[in-house]
Formats: structure tokens, C-alpha cells, sequence
């Protein structure tokens, strides 16, 4: 995994965005624990399968669609599929080694 320090990007709601498996972070932000790592890299999974491209598409067309239902930017992007599975499972470590392809799919409606 790489890592860029950027003093302005991304926004100061974000620690860390990762842009095609590069993890840019805030310098004020400090560095990711390995959880935060672990969320990156399930996004690096994720776009990967998704050819990357498709991913941001998907992406911001399920934010649009969250920002609709719920009306508040940052529980819509809460609740994008692919944020769902990154908070979810970001705890377990070996997460990476037992996910099956596609994995996000299950995360589309909410769980509990
Ligand atoms: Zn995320």
C-alpha cells in the first residue's frame, strides 16, 4: 500500500481518501492505524474488481442516491455499499484472505 502526506487534501471531514490504491492523507491527520489501512484496502479490493473506473462511478451514482434517502452528505456516504463493507469489516484483519468476489453486494441493504 502507498502513502502520500498532503497538507490540504482531501477535505477536513476525511483522514484519507485512496485514489486507485494510492492513500493519500491529511498531514494533520496523522497516520492510519492498521484498522484505517484495513478499510483502504478493502476499497483497493473493491476497486480493483470493479475495474476502478466503474467503482467511482458506482460510487457517486449510490451517494446521489443515499444523499436523496437521507438527506445529510455524510450519512449518505456512510451508507454507500462499498463504506458499508470497508466499516464493517475493517476490525478483522484477515477480512482480505476470506472475501468473496463481489463482496460489497451484501452490504446494498443495511444489515440489522
Ligand atoms: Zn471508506
Amino acid at each position: 500500500m502507498r502513502f502520500i502526506y498532503s497538507k490540504h487534501f482531501p477535505p477536513k471531514d476525511f483522514g484519507a481518501i485512496n485514489l486507485f490504491g494510492l492513500i493519500i492523507v491529511r498531514k494533520d491527520y496523522g497516520s492510519l492505524t492498521r484498522v484505517e489501512q484495513n478499510h483502504e484496502q478493502i476499497h483497493t479490493q473493491q476497486m480493483m474488481e470493479m475495474l476502478f473506473v466503474v467503482f467511482y462511478l458506482f460510487y457517486i451514482i449510490e451517494w446521489l442516491v443515499r444523499l436523496i434517502q437521507y438527506r445529510d452528505r455524510m450519512k449518505a456516504y456512510q451508507n454507500i455499499s462499498f463504506e458499508r463493507e470497508a466499516y464493517a469489516c475493517m476490525y478483522d484483519l484477515s477480512y482480505l484472505k476470506k472475501r468473496k468476489l463481489f463482496a460489497f453486494r451484501n452490504y446494498y441493504r443495511k444489515k440489522g
